[in-house]
């Protein structure tokens, strides 16, 4: 007998061929066969009289073959297999392209389903390449239709065949991870059920049956993950920090913290003398001044003779916090390392002996910080910067190389608050809701690229009165292969350096780039030698040259809002007025909506719901930012209001019975999850 593990070879109709193109959608096993969910429905039911077909629109039809179909060669790579269909309310001309095989494989006087668009009126219809199957098959037709995503040697009839197979093989294996009486309490079907009618539903209500009963079961085993990571923390002791005299500290600032730092910087130390590890997330709008909130966090963890780390998501993020802490900690005492993969192995060597030994208290890097050989004397905090980067795991692994140091997440991606509760469920909260003083409102405009010419000349005022400016280049897709960010990005530097800005320095960086030649052209630009810097996103975060003021983004539309809100917070960091430009020829309605938001408002949150609601949430986490398990059904900001259903069941099973004595396979799901991710619960 078969179990969830059985290999997919074995399913009937599969083999080793089509297990190897399964193999490709990650399908292995029959568990991963029947968790394959397709990607969209189709509507097959109706089967209509050819009479009642209508123009334009998808429906099936029940016909006889009239007549043998013809087949012609029109010329090499164009064949055309014709052939009439009837009903007893008229005829039907049908025609396919490139399917030569349909001439032998049509049987006149055979009766089939044929789905597809009708066109034509009353006297003559005709359907180009339709959907066929024999009557009475219903697998691709007269039904609701899964749509799966597919790969090459895989065709949809292929999946669903093996899908029936599959469901048919399991029916009787599926134990159901919800508890009964969660499933019961909330209304949801059984987990057999739901299989089944996600794949093949009957009609819409089954369809939603099946979907609200699977995202349930997402989200519950997700804020059970999230619950024990907590739990398994909020029992953990460490010794707490005593009083710490921050005064030199901020003495040592060319300015004085706002009211949102300061209160940011008391949260911080309540957890800091609480006795049990912080974990804590600083949330706070690109600009609001979240480095010095940190660097408070590290003088104070220092002060109590323990390490630091502070992890940024990219070299350059990580050169510049260097940078800029490096010479601040200094004055007080401290002396910080920069770690990144880019050093040479001596200098390597060294910064990791100045850690063991405990001569060097912080460590500030990207995740070279968390790689194996990198130890500690003894630390005691940890920040992540722009934490929607790293997985729950990686702040784990760094959190690992401590004796249960504190934890101080930084984030600038503004998350409406529902949201925020299970995306971060694991962390505490402090928002930083105000900029410092004295910032001006960055105009914003959204032009065509007609402007150039116009927009060069401003570049070219700005420079003169000793400004700065990024100009962000988008990649062009050429040939669907992979963007070439490298071209891109130096070609268009070449470019203007030649041909529009010859008196001016024009740098450039980009990811592909060595960590020395970026630092090298980042010092540069934050020395003022380089007035333009033509970049990729990866100035996107955090970067901090305060006399840049004018930011220009090539083929903005390309880029969501909270992304481009976010390379606007470049500019507008010093005291001058500070310029945006958005450059688009798209004529998209929506995406000259999308752009004039940027234009109308410099509010993170309002800019990441307008996003949410322009966009749709699909795209709102692009590439899976929040570093959470991914989830295959659930979508974290359609779902709210089950998200908050399933957060509350999870609380109180987790409650009753916290270590899921009694819920083994809730347990072993939950595992799963989160291991998938890299990260463990144990
Ligand atoms: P973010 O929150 O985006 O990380 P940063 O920490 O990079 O912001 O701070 C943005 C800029 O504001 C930096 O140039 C920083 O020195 C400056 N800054 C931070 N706090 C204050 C403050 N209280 N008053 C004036 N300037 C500040
Ligand atoms: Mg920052």
């Amino acid at each position: 007998m078969a179990d969830l593990g059985t290999d997919v070879r074995y399913i009937k109709g599969i083999g080793e061929q089509k297990a190897k193109a399964l193999a490709k959608l990650g399908i292995r096993t029959l568990q991963d066969l029947i968790a394959y969910f397709p990607r969209a429905y189709d509507d097959r039911r109706a089967v209509v009289k050819i009479k009642d077909l209508q123009d334009g629109e998808n429906a099936c039809t029940e016909a006889m073959v009239a007549a043998a179909p013809t087949l012609s060669r029109i010329r090499k790579g164009l064949e055309l297999v014709k052939l009439r269909a009837v009903d007893e309310s008229g005829t039907l001309d049908i025609t396919f392209f490139n399917q030569a095989y349909r001439k032998n494989s049509l049987i006149p006087g055979e009766t089939y389903i044929f789905y597809g668009k009708a066109e034509g009126n009353l006297l003559r219809k005709t359907m180009t390449n339709p959907v066929v199957e024999k009557e009475g098959q219903r697998q691709l037709t007269g039904r609701i239709v899964p749509i799966y995503p597919l790969t090459a040697g895989i065709s949809q009839l292929t999946l669903i065949r093996a899908m029936e197979q599959g469901l048919a093989e399991c029916r009787d294996l599926l134990a159901d991870p919800l508890p009964d009486k969660v499933r019961t309490a909330h209304g949801l079907c059984h987990a057999g059920y739901a299989y089944e009618k996600i794949h093949f539903p009957g009609d819409e209500k089954e369809l939603s049956d099946a979907r609200r009963r699977l995202v349930f079961e997402e989200l519950f085993l997700l804020a059970i993950g999230l619950k024990k990571l907590r739990r398994r923390r909020d029992g953990l002791q460490c010794q707490p920090f005593g009083d710490t005299d921050l005064t030199a500290f901020y003495q040592a600032l060319p300015f004085s913290l706002t009211g949102a730092q300061r209160r940011a910087i008391g949260d911080i130390m309540k957890d800091f003398a609480s006795g049990r590890p912080m974990n804590r997330l600083v949330q706070g709008d690109v600009g609001s001044g979240k480095t010095m909130v940190a660097a408070a966090a590290i003088v104070c963890a220092v002060r109590n003779g323990r390490q630091a780390a502070l992890m940024a998501p990219t070299e350059i993020l990580a050169e510049q916090h260097y940078q800029g802490l490096a010479p601040l900690l200094e004055k007080l005492g401290i002396t910080c390392v920069l770690l990144t993969g880019s050093l040479t192995v001596r200098q390597r060597r060294e910064a990791l002996g100045q850690l063991a030994q405990g001569e060097a208290q912080v460590a500030i890097g990207t995740h070279a910080l968390i790689s194996e050989d990198v130890a500690y004397q003894d630390l005691g905090l940890v920040v992540t910067d722009e934490q929607h980067r790293f997985g729950v795991g990686q702040r784990s692994a760094l959190a690992a190389k401590g004796r249960h140091p504190h934890l101080l997440v930084m984030s600038a991606t503004p998350i409406p608050r529902t949201l925020a509760l299970i995306i971060y469920g694991d962390l505490d909260v402090s928002v930083i809701d105000e900029l410092p003083p004295g910032r001006q409102k960055i105009d914003t405009f959204a032009v065509t690229s007609a402007y150039h010419r116009r927009v060069w000349e401003f570049l070219r005022r700005e420079v003169s009165s000793g400004r700065q400016a990024y100009v962000i280049c988008s990649m062009v897709e050429e040939n669907d292969t992979i963007p070439d960010e490298r071209k891109a990005v130096t070609e268009y530097a070449k470019m203007l350096q030649e041909q529009v800005f010859p008196e001016l320095k024009v740098g450039y960086v980009h990811g592909r780039m060595k960590a020395k030649e970026k630092e090298a052209v980042m010092a540069a630009f934050a020395a003022g030698t380089v007035q333009i810097l033509v970049s990729t996103t990866v100035v996107e975060v955090g970067v901090d040259v305060p006399n840049a003021t004018v930011m220009v983004v090539e083929d903005a539309d390309r880029f969501g809002l909270s992304q481009l809100h976010q390379l606007r917070g470049r500019v507008g960091r010093g005291k001058e007025k500070s310029y945006c430009i958005l450059i688009s020829d798209n004529r998209n309605e929506e995406t000259r909506q999308r752009l004039k938001v940027m234009t109308k408002t410099a509010d993170g949150f309002q800019i990441a719901e307008e996003d949410l609601r322009l966009r749709g949430p699909g795209d709102f986490f692009g590439h899976r930012q929040h570093g959470l398990p991914a989830l295959k059904v659930a979508d974290l900001t359609c779902d709210v209001a089950l998200l908050q259903e399933a957060r509350e069941a999870a609380e109180t099973l987790m409650e009753e019975d916290p270590a899921l004595k009694q819920y083994p396979l809730t347990a072993l799901r939950v595992a799963q999850m989160f291991e998938a991710k890299g990260d463990t619960l144990n």
